[in-house]
């Protein structure tokens, strides 16, 4: 496999000043071919953690990724040089961790297996999108490549996991996405997607959400109350779970034209 050069502008791969034969324009040494990293387990978790924080259309930094990731800032540290080493990832003067094309296409072959999984456990076991998320992270690596094959296609292909996030690969089955909160209060829409920061940051709202009977197509309306949102689900009787406002912004539903 090529490595990516560690002199790409706009990266801060050089923390120190150039040295002379830098400045005349000579690449310092990489490495040896021999000394990049193996992928690993852990490899996978943090280019999994980096792509879902990049599909949330934020930053990728490193404050963040601990906190995903649930390590410490100098373990996020040795572990983004061994991704930079390894070609996967660039790191810009901000900080802001990227994907390399190599990095994506590792991403989502770990997106895929762990959405596919989740599909598996609430699909076929019927698990709660809660503890489908922590089982999936759990099962993901022990899986072969041919039991996946096979799990996707006992599946029926499904072009979303549970949460409403597409496979990697597969195309969305909804269009234009709203968050819930942009709708006027009382508007009853679909929901198709919560937000991979919900899964990460707030898992108890999935347990809540859960509970009160809101998932992927369910019909959900919204009032304020003060700084809480009161879901309200349609059907089944008067179902409602009360939520921050910031949960209940994380609930994309179809946009108005499209829920009609
Ligand atoms: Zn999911």
């Amino acid at each position: 496999m090529t490595t990516t050069p560690e002199t790409t502008p706009g990266t801060t791969a050089l923390a120190r000043p150039a040295t002379a034969a830098e400045a005349a324009g000579r690449r310092r040494p990489v490495r040896s071919a021999g000394a990049r990293p193996a992928r690993t387990i852990a490899i996978d978790r943090y280019l999994e953690t980096i792509y879902c924080i990049e599909g949330e259309d934020q930053p990728v930094r490193p404050g963040r990724l601990a906190q995903w990731l649930g390590v410490t800032a100098p373990t996020v540290s040795i572990a983004l040089r061994r991704l930079r080493a390894g070609g996967w990832i660039e790191t810009g003067e901000d900080r802001v961790v990227t994907l390399t094309p190599a990095g994506r296409r590792t991403a989502e072959e770990t997106v895929r297996r762990h959405r596919l999984i989740e599909c598996w456990l609430c699909d076929v076991l019927g698990m709660d999108w809660a503890s489908a998320h922590s089982e999936a992270k759990r099962l993901a690596p022990a899986l072969s490549d041919d039991v996946l094959r096979r799990l996707d296609l006992a599946l029926g292909g499904p072009a979303t996991c549970p949460h409403g996030h597409r496979i990697p690969g597969r195309a969305a089955p909804y269009g234009d996405l709203v968050p819930l909160t942009s709708l006027a209060a009382g508007v009853p829409a679909t929901v198709r997607r919560v937000s991979e920061i919900m899964e990460y940051e707030c898992f108890a709202c999935l347990e809540e959400l859960a509970a009160a009977g809101v998932g992927i197509g369910t019909q959900v309306s919204f009032e304020t109350d003060g700084d809480m949102a009161v879901l309200r689900v349609s059907g089944g009787g008067d179902r409602r779970v009360t939520v921050p406002m910031s949960t209940a912004q994380l609930i994309s539903v179809d946009a108005p034209a499209a829920s009609a």
